[in-house]
C-alpha cells in the first residue's frame, strides 16, 4: 500500500523547459538541490564554495561552472582557484588572479529574454584556495574576498589576515586528504588551532567531492567551526555525480532569512549550515533538524472502516531520499521498521492499533542525516494539517 507522488514531485521541484531540452525532464528536475523553507520561515539555499576552472588546475572555462551551478539549482557558487598552483599558466597566463571570477560573473548575468536555467540568477562569489604543499597548513579557502592578488604574498597567517581584512569567510579544505595526511584521519594541528583561536579560520570541509570525514565533523563540533560540504570540482559535475540516478553534487545548505549574498555570508559566519553529501545531511543538530522538519511531514487520515488501522502519508518535499527508521511505539501494518521515502514524493503506510488518530505521532530516526559522527537525527512528527 504505497504510492509515489510523481505529480507532487513535479510541483515541489519544478520543471524547467530549457533545462529539460538539454538534460531530459527527469534529470533537469531531480538534479536541482531545492529544499523548502524551514518552519520558522528561513530559506534553505544550496551553495558550492569550492570550484576550479582552467585558471588553476580545472578542465573547463569558468562559464561551464556557472551553467552547471544553475542546473543544480545553486543559489551561489564560489570560484576558488589555487593561488600557488597554476599548471595552466603557460597556456593561460593571467596576472590578475581575479580573472576567473570576472569571467564567471559575466557568464552569470541574466539576459532579459532568458528562460529556464539561463533565466535563473546565480550569485558568483570571489574566492581563492590558499595552497600549501604540506600539512600544516594544507589547503584553505577564502571566499567573499575582494582581491585575490593581494592574498598572494606572505605565509598562511598573513594571507588569512589579508583575506579577513577583505571580509572573507575562510575554511579548512579536505583536512583528511591522503596526499597530505597519509592516514586519511583528519587531526587538529597547532597551526590550525592558532588560526581558529585568532578567528582567522571559520569553517571546515566535512565533505569534499566523493569524500567525507567523521574526524573533520568532530573537529567542527568541538571547535564551533562552520560545517561545509563542497564539490571541489575540477572536471564536470555531470561526470562525477549520478545525476540521472537522482544524485547531487556535494554542497552546503545555507539557512538564512535573507536570500542575498550578504545573507549567505552572515549564515556562514553564524554556522547556520548543513553539508549535503551523497544525499546525506550532516550538520549541527539544530540546523539538520530545521532542514528535515521543513521538508518531511506526515498527514494522518481517517481509520480504515470499522478498524483502528490508520493510513498516514509521509511527505518528502526535499530533493534527497529520506531513509527512516521507526523508533516509536507504533507498529506498522504494511511496512518494516526501516523504509525510504523518495525525494519529492509521498509514501503511505498503515499504522495499526491507533486508539485516537488525532493524538498520533510518529518518531523516526532519519538514517541519512547526521548530527554528529555516526549519530542520526531523531524527531517526532505529528499531523501537519490537523482537522
Ligand atoms: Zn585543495
Ligand atoms: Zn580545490
Amino acid at each position: 500500500m504505497r504510492k509515489l507522488g510523481v505529480a507532487a514531485a513535479a510541483i515541489v521541484l519544478g520543471i524547467s523547459p530549457i533545462a529539460a531540452a538539454h538534460d531530459g525532464a527527469a534529470i533537469a528536475r531531480e538534479r536541482r538541490i531545492a529544499f523548502p523553507k524551514t518552519m520558522d520561515g528561513r530559506s534553505v539555499l544550496a551553495v558550492d564554495l569550492h570550484t576550479h576552472s582552467v585558471f588553476s588546475d580545472g578542465s573547463v572555462w569558468p562559464d561551464i561552472r556557472v551553467e552547471e551551478a544553475k542546473r543544480d539549482g545553486l543559489f551561489a557558487m564560489a570560484v576558488s582557484e589555487h593561488l600557488e598552483y597554476q599548471p595552466h599558466a603557460a597556456d593561460i597566463p593571467h596576472p590578475d588572479r581575479n580573472r576567473s571570477y570576472q569571467l564567471a560573473s559575466e557568464a552569470a548575468v541574466v539576459k532579459p529574454d532568458s528562460q529556464g536555467v539561463a533565466g535563473r540568477p546565480l550569485i558568483v562569489i570571489n574566492g581563492t584556495e590558499i595552497t600549501k604543499v604540506v600539512m600544516p597548513a594544507g589547503h584553505i579557502n577564502a571566499v567573499f574576498i575582494t582581491d585575490a592578488n593581494a592574498i598572494r604574498t606572505g605565509d598562511v597567517t598573513t594571507q588569512l589576515k589579508t583575506a579577513n581584512a577583505q571580509g572573507a569567510f575562510t575554511f579548512w579544505n579536505h583536512p583528511y586528504w591522503h596526499a597530505q595526511t597519509p592516514t586519511g584521519v583528519a587531526a587538529m594541528t597547532p597551526v590550525h588551532a592558532q588560526l581558529i583561536k585568532d578567528k582567522l579560520l571559520h569553517g571546515i570541509e566535512v565533505a569534499n567531492g566523493a569524500d567525507i570525514s567523521d574526524e573533520a565533523f568532530r573537529m567542527a563540533l568541538d571547535n564551533n567551526l562552520t560545517i561545509i560540504g563542497t564539490s571541489d570540482v575540477h572536471g564536470l559535475i555531470d561526470w562525477e555525480y549520478d545525476l540521472a540516478g537522482g544524485g547531487h553534487r556535494t554542497a552546503t545548505l545555507i539557512l538564512t532569512g535573507a536570500e542575498t549574498s550578504e545573507g549567505v555570508k552572515t549564515a556562514l559566519k553564524a554556522g547556520a549550515t548543513v553539508a549535503i553529501y551523497n544525499d546525506n545531511l550532516a550538520g549541527k543538530k539544530e540546523n539538520v533538524e530545521a532542514v528535515v522538519r521543513g521538508s518531511l511531514k506526515i498527514d494522518v487520515d481517517a481509520p480504515l472502516p470499522r478498524t483502528s488501522v490508520v493510513p498516514v502519508s509521509v511527505i518528502n518535499e526535499s530533493p534527497v531520499d529520506y531513509i527512516l527508521e521507526n523508533v516509536g511505539h507504533e507498529g506498522f501494518y504494511d511496512e518494516g521498521h526501516v523504509f525510504t521515502v523518495k525525494a519529492g514524493s509521498t509514501f503511505t503506510l498503515l499504522v495499526k492499533n491507533v486508539p485516537d488518530p488525532s493524538k498520533l505521532n510518529l518518531t523516526f530516526k532519519v538514517l541519512n542525516s547526521y548530527i554528529a559522527p555516526r549519530e542520526h537525527l531523531q524527531l517526532t512528527l505529528s499531523d501537519s494539517t490537523p482537522g
